[in-house]
């Protein structure tokens, strides 16, 4: 019903962004926690599936007690902590931080706002509130804001019940059905928020100052849900305000008119920290409805960031090429972004997503793929060649400090290098180096590319001393594939280390003393 108010709807696992506009009702994917259900959670409609009761009569005779949905929240919650269950499916590193804050919030019945830079899985958190929520709650048939059977607040649904009385139909509504969500812009509108007057009720003989007439918007139409609204400080000062209003008068003006809703909802939000905080952004008396501040994070350690690229990176099982991504490869993509998230040179205002290393682990692995078509080759692995590519994955999505465009190359490039030294550091000691780099004295070099073939870097594994037993080190495979990178790894390793030198000859890179 909602799409006719030119909202988006998505229900994919993956945050999605940028889209301008959007607004969703929570998925149905593989996102969601894990339905709720436990011995005294049980209402008829949890667990009667196809047996529900179908008018307010039959309602009142199962016995049925409806909750408001900061109780319904808090007992579910309750319920999965009493059984020791993840509130949070697929959240990684927010265990020890934001979850328990979260918890906190439901248990207190207070709206939350999550503070946090792009790419912290706010949206994601939002989303997976759905999951506190009961599987179908009743609310009347037909009504436009899922009034509830006992206690119907608008005035169709109060005039319907008073007339039809125990025969007033009901029908049960799903969990994911009562969450809503909008990215705040300059350009959002009372009407898509709160609702507008509709011109063909009023045409057809209706007074204005008739509820009857209402168009509602997004939040009325989550009654008895959850409301997300996404970078909340982008919302203009006079929706702040209604807004406000609704959540505590419980009434809202439109066109001059006055009408009263007094809705049950939560109401979650999520900011960019610096908006948020910076004066004239947030109206105070909003800002004082939300029980609950939260800040988000990125990933702590390389180990969760690289956690998170494996559940979350894009990969196609057609069977062509397979594919095998090493350990060190992945270290040094979580650590560039790592680096990143330090680094001078990148505007930290905006942050630097884990999306950046879901691309930048997508583009390497696709850069192998594309070599392994072209060589005919049946494993694709990446190797420190192909990094260099990730400049397309990594340049979109951080702001570079200063002005001039050829930085962006350099930045990411010194990145790069600092990562791989750090990564590498933590494989080998100095001197194991040393057997490797005595070769390279008597003129020898090596030379590799992202175009090689895997087998021509094989021989240095038999010319170099050395070598063999530094990548035995590192891999137990001998497949091609796999030593061609490792060995590669080694090279480049040496040269960060400063024990060989490095230069690029038409596409090459030569490693030699
Ligand atoms: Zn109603």
């Amino acid at each position: 019903m909602l799409n006719s108010m030119g909202f988006i709807f998505h229900g994919h696992k993956k945050e999605k962004k940028g889209a301008g506009e959007e607004a969703s009702k929570a998925g149905e994917g593989a996102a969601m926690a894990s339905p709720v259900k436990s011995e005294n959670t049980s209402n008829p409609g949890d667990d009667t599936a196809g047996n529900k009761p179908g008018t307010l009569g039959e309602l009142k005779g199962s016995g049925y007690k409806s909750l408001s949905i900061r109780e319904e929240m808090r007992r579910n919650l309750i319920g999965l902590i009493k059984e020791k269950k993840p509130i949070f499916n697929g959240i990684i590193g927010f265990d020890n931080t934001v979850i328990p804050q979260v918890e906190n919030a439901v248990l207190s019945g207070q709206n939350i706002i999550f503070l946090g830079e792009r790419g912290q899985a706010k949206s994601r958190v939002m989303r997976l509130l759905v999951g506190l929520l009961d599987e179908a709650i009743p609310v009347i048939r037909g009504c436009e804001i899922n009034d509830n059977p006992f206690l119907p607040i608008c005035k169709s649904c109060r005039e319907k019940v008073a007339r039809e009385g125990d025969k007033t139909e009901i029908v049960w509504l799903s969990r994911q059905d009562r969450y809503g969500e909008k990215l705040a812009t300059p350009d959002t509108t009372i009407a898509d928020l709160i609702g507008d007057v509709d011109p063909i009720k009023v045409a057809e003989g209706r007074y204005l100052s008739d509820e009857l007439t209402m168009h509602y918007g997004i939040i009325p139409r989550t009654n008895r849900g959850i409301f997300c609204i996404n970078e909340l400080p982008d919302l203009a000062e006079r929706l702040q305000v209604g807004l406000f209003n609704l959540l505590e008068e419980a009434d809202i003006q439109i066109k001059g008119y006055r009408v009263r809703l007094p809705l049950d909802i939560i109401l979650v939000a999520s900011a960019n920290p610096e908006d948020y905080t910076s004066r004239g952004r947030i109206i105070t008396p909003l800002k004082d409805r939300f029980g609950a501040q939260i800040r988000t994070h990125y990933p702590v350690t390389i180990k969760d960031e690289i956690t998170i690229v494996e559940q979350e990176w894009q990969r196609f099982n057609d069977g062509d090429v397979d594919f095998f991504v090493p350990d060190y490869i992945k270290e040094v993509i979580a650590e560039i972004t790592h680096l990143a998230r330090k680094s001078p040179d990148i505007g930290q205002r905006s942050g630097v997503s884990v999306r950046v290393s879901i691309a930048n682990m997508e583009t390497v692995v696709s850069n192998a793929i594309r070599r392994a078509i072209a060589l005919g080759e049946k494993l694709a692995v990446p190797r420190i060649s192909d990094l260099p590519y990730i400049v397309a994955s990594t340049t979109g999505k951080v702001e570079m400090e200063g002005f001039e465009e050829k930085n962006e190359q350099k930045i990411i490039d010194d990145l790069t290098k600092k990562a791989i030294l750090m990564v590498f550091n933590r494989y080998f000691q100095f001197d194991e180096l040393d057997p490797i780099v005595k070769q390279f004295n008597g003129g020898f070099n090596a030379e590799t590319s992202e175009n090689m073939s895997a087998k021509s870097y094989v021989r240095y594994v038999k010319e170099i001393p050395g070598m063999a037993k530094a990548v035995k080190k590192m891999t137990d495979a001998e497949t091609p594939e796999i030593m061609a990178s490792v060995v590669e790894f080694i090279l480049e390793g040496a040269h960060l280390n400063k024990r060989l030198n490095k230069t690029k000859v038409e596409g090459k890179t030569v490693y030699k003393k």
